[in-house]
């Protein structure tokens, strides 16, 4: 297996791409070597440039749920270019769009489109913010709501709860303004509520998350967020960018039966293409422009090709509704990984919910990101490029989610179940 024509590419890239990406992850610096450049893909596979086939566990970090190319998106996409590709005024994809994820969220009373996940959720909190005539807003340590100045904070230490900048260029004066709790930690939640309930805003959160890896929350953490929020009038966002359209028809709300006042979407709801979405209660999205005094906009919003992708796409898994299917699936998958890894003696942690999962190389359960960052990543990392050699796609970091999509076939499964037992054992005898 030779990798020269990603290795050459690469080397070209860094003259004229910033660390020869336009993502960070993209560089693999978190499992070391060279970033492979994708050629193409179908169905569960994608192809590098030097020909290589890769059975591929990422899915463009989530959206292709029903694998790479399928026939409804891509025709429904062909349709779409022939009659041109952006307008920059009102289409009726957009509706139509607008239609399905709103039977999907009940929550849902208006929303808008964007054109990433990043704009949905800070145009979320600018709103909150404006609701709600406060500041302050809470975020949950290892969750990722995009790369918006508010949400890209870390917990501070010791003493102060406030949040610090956790990116060079964020105003501390502004991450002040953001604390940040341990995910599923009930009594750190109470305490911040007793002392600064009417100062918040908003609580922004991923309600499965899947950015520190897969971790699930508690039903005591969320029904006590819930009823924190609604007592002190902070509203609730859940970020389903990832979540949404994955985890259920109705995402993760649906799963835990909440009704959060925001809910932030993409990934799948673009089937690919660059879109994100906010919206919940009528009253709150009724102060956004043109009918209220909160401005937010975009010259791609709600663009007519990615709106038909995205279409095409939820009337596919409205219709089939795969996810006890794609769940079972992960779920042996996991068991095997399990079995597997205790077989060889290697200490892993697997936690699946849905078609989302990590293999976290821990000894010990992973239920919030200080746990998560216990975990071996130079293990992680040699793990996967054991599995690379293997033809198999994990994602480049140890605190990302794996999917699982339709096209990952009985047949493909059995092949990457060979692929991890056999790095698994490769591991073992380093
Ligand atoms: C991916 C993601 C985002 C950011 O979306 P972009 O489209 O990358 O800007 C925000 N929140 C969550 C939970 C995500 O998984």
């Amino acid at each position: 297996m030779t990798t020269e024509k990603s290795k050459q590419l690469f080397k070209i890239a860094q003259k004229h791409l910033v660390g020869g990406v336009n993502s960070p992850v993209r560089a693999f610096g978190a499992v070391g070597g060279d970033p492979l450049f994708i050629a193409k893909a179908h169905g569960a596979h994608i192809e590098d440039v030097d020909g290589n086939k890769y059975i591929d566990f990422v899915g463009s970090w989530g959206p292709m749920i029903l694998g790479h190319n399928p026939p409804v998106v891509m025709d429904a996409v062909r349709k779409q270019i022939e009659n041109g590709t952006s307008f920059g005024a009102p289409c009726e994809p957009e509706v139509a769009l607008a239609q399905l994820v709103k039977e999907a969220f009940p929550s849902i009373d208006l929303l808008r489109f964007t054109s990433s996940g990043t704009e949905a959720t800070m145009s979320a909190l600018r709103l909150a913010r404006a609701q709600t005539r406060r500041v302050r807003i809470v975020k949950f340590e290892g969750a990722y709501h995009g790369h918006s100045d508010s949400l890209l904070v870390a917990a501070g230490s010791g003493a102060t709860t406030f949040g610090v900048p956790s990116s060079a260029g964020v105003p501390e004066f502004l991450a002040q303004n953001t604390w940040v709790l341990p995910y599923n930690d009930p009594q750190a939640l109470d305490e911040l509520f007793v002392k600064q309930g009417p100062n918040i805003a908003a609580v922004i959160i991923e309600p499965v998350c899947g950015n520190m890896g897969v971790v699930k929350p508690t039903d005591e953490f969320l029904n006590l967020l819930t009823k924190l929020c609604k007592r002190h009038s902070a509203l609730l966002i859940f970020d389903e960018v990832m979540t949404g359209f994955r985890l259920g028809w109705g995402g993760a709300q649906a799963m835990f039966g909440i009704k959060p006042d925001l809910t932030c979407l993409g990934k799948i709801i673009g089937a690919g293409f660059p879109v994100g979405a906010f919206g919940g209660r009528k009253d709150i999205m009724e102060k956004l422009a043109p009918l209220g005094p909160v401005y937010q906009a975009g010259t791609l919003s709600g663009n007519p090709v990615a709106m038909s992708a995205g279409v095409a796409l939820l009337t596919e898994l409205k219709k089939s509704r795969p996810y006890d299917r794609l769940a079972q699936a992960t779920q042996e998958l996991a068991s095997f990984l399990r079995a597997i890894a205790a077989e060889k003696k290697i200490a892993v942690q697997v936690n699946q919910v849905g078609s989302m999962f990590t293999i976290f190389f821990n000894d010990a359960p992973v239920t919030n990101y200080l746990d998560a960052t216990a975990s071996n990543t130079q293990r992680y990392g040699r793990f996967f490029h054991e599995l690379l050699q293997r033809g198999v796609y994990l994602p480049p970091s140890q605190y990302e989610a794996a999917f699982l999509s339709l096209a990952h076939s009985p047949t493909v499964i059995d092949t990457a179940e060979k692929a991890f037992a056999s790095a698994f054992e490769a591991l073992r005898k380093r």
